[in-house]
């Protein structure tokens, strides 16, 4: 391994955690989209009312988005690598 590899390696490792998978498919919809699901996990998944995350998980892959639950989840309690780093989004 040389260390122009290292680098690069770490380079991307410093860009792929500022986001998780979710917050990088948020960030491919439109405005209409992107505020619609960012309302729907605005409210914690055992809420009354609240939309699933198996439910938006499931649309969101018959739209095409390559995303898992767990995924969703993280990025629902706030957990994932979008709020690492005292990110805001
Ligand atoms: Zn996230």
């Amino acid at each position: 391994m040389t260390s122009t590899t290292l680098a690069e390696r770490l380079r991307e490792l410093k860009n792929s955690s500022t986001q998780c998978k979710f917050g990088e498919i948020l960030q491919t919809m439109d405005d209409e989209c992107k505020d619609l699901v960012k309302q729907i996990i605005s409210l914690p998944q055992d809420e009354p009312g609240a939309v699933s995350n198996v439910n938006l998980v499931l649309t969101l892959r018959e739209e095409g988005f390559d995303i898992g639950r767990s995924t969703v989840s993280e990025h629902r309690r706030k957990v994932c690598a979008c709020y690492k780093n005292g990110g805001t989004k």
